[in-house]
């Protein structure tokens, strides 16, 4: 059994206008007294998995994939980074391939750390550039320019860094498609193996929504972004991407790829497998159509197991769902006397189960295998849902083929529709 531990570092260098994410300001002491905190944590989490009935060397479980996500991991120490992934490896069996990524602020960068995280064992990337237009950062009051995030990349792949995530957002208040267009070739222009591009949400509680409120800002044009979203399928498919979930593009690759693991396509997705012919010396290896999808995410869209450490961070052992408390302080003195920071559980019920593996299965593009998931759930979709399919396929945002349920490209853009549709 394969889990997966998230890890959220609260920190930032000042808020962003459009983030509603549990973050706080950066304080170097308080990050010195949450990291051992969060160590303990997962430490916590660690004896309570392991199977009492196993033997220690051969625990039940192993971790292919660690995320350390925020706020700003890479505001911290560097050390502290290799102090919680080292906390993994002796709590829990991690896997030599496991995908280990840390989330990127350009604005917060040095070589040195980059450096540090790779000798921890930090193998991914995902960088949070949002934009490659100056003015467009410095209303979003992110702390970087575009030619940091130029530099940020760069290092990287001088780092020895071969899997990088780029964060792009479109929609964003005065923005033109002619400004996306330029955000996207300057994304591609960069040979990223992995694009997160989200349609901006404008979210109650943040400046932006405010400033939108108050007249200050325009709100974002919904023809425009559908517009921007075309855009984005369009030009990272024609440049070898696989569009993968709503938001996510995977670079593809029709040879093995000696890196961490990469997903096999199901033949439900249309992607036609491929090969290279490597010499006749030497018998061409197997070759098979491969996509750098972040094995990590796969687990919140496939119903797979997670455990989330630190402030206000999620978790899901396939049967409920827990989050822990979001103040950092609150969480630090919880987990000293209980050894975790647990706020809140909720244990699910069959119907929820299965609701949820709908909602978070259609947002992948193979969508969902239906007799697998009638195994699975024990919900028959085309019985219970006959009348909202019928009326979803009738508008073209759902389609039916070879045993799966899935979006279509209109449907992916409208997705939120589709899934009202099943509650
Ligand atoms: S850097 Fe990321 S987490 Fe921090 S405030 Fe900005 S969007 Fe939110």
């Amino acid at each position: 059994l394969s889990l997966g531990i998230y890890i959220h570092i609260p920190f930032c260098q000042q808020k962003c206008t459009y983030c509603n994410f549990n973050t706080t300001d950066f304080q170097g002491a308080l990050a010195s007294a949450y990291v051992p905190a969060v160590a303990r944590e997962i430490s916590y989490w660690g004896n309570k998995l392991e199977d009492p009935a196993a033997e220690p060397a051969s625990p039940s479980f192993a971790i292919d994939s660690i995320y350390l996500g925020g706020g700003t991991p890479s505001i911290i120490d560097e050390d502290l980074i290799g102090v919680l992934i080292d906390a993994c490896r002796a709590s829990f069996r991690v896997l030599d391939d496991a995908e280990i990524t840390i989330e990127i602020n350009p604005g917060s960068m040095s070589k040195q750390k980059m450096e540090t995280w790779r000798r921890a064992g930090v193998n991914r990337a995902s960088v949070g550039i949002q934009s490659f237009i100056d003015r467009e950062l410095v209303s979003l009051s992110r702390t970087h320019s575009a030619a940091d995030a130029h530099r940020t990349v760069d290092a990287l792949r001088e780092s020895g860094f071969d899997n990088i995530s780029l964060d792009l957002i479109a929609g964003l208040p005065e923005q033109t498609l002619r400004d996306w267009e330029f955000n996207l070739e300057q994304a591609l222009s960069l040979r990223p193996e992995h694009l997160s591009l989200y349609l901006l949400e404008v979210k109650d509680g943040t400046q932006l929504y405010s400033q939108i409120k108050r007249g200050l800002r325009p709100s974002p044009d919904d023809d425009l972004a559908a517009e921007m979203y075309t855009m984005m399928h369009q030009a990272t498919t024609t440049s070898g991407y696989e569009h993968y979930e709503i938001s996510n593009f995977a670079k593809q690759f029709a040879s093995p790829r000696f890196v961490v693991p990469a997903f096999v396509v199901p033949a439900a997705s249309g992607v036609p497998s491929g090969g290279l012919f490597f010499g006749d010396q030497q018998k061409p290896p197997e070759t098979k159509t491969t996509t750098m999808r972040s094995v990590h995410n796969m687990k919140y869209w496939t119903g797979a197991a997670y455990y989330g450490m630190g402030c206000g961070a999620h978790s899901y052992d396939g049967r409920s769902r827990w989050i822990n408390i979001k103040k950092t302080e609150s969480y630090i003195h919880a987990v000293a006397s209980t050894g975790r920071g647990v706020a809140e559980t909720s244990v699910l019920s069959d119907d929820e189960r299965a609701a949820e593996a709908l909602f978070m299965g259609l947002r992948l593009a193979e969508g969902i295998d239906l007799a697998a998931f009638q195994a699975n759930y024990g919900l028959d979709v085309q019985d219970r849902h006959a009348s909202e399919l019928a009326r979803l396929n009738d508008a073209g945002l759902i389609q039916i083929a070879s045993g799966r349920l899935s979006l279509t490209d209109r449907g992916m853009l409208l997705s939120n529709e589709v899934f009202v549709s099943f509650v």
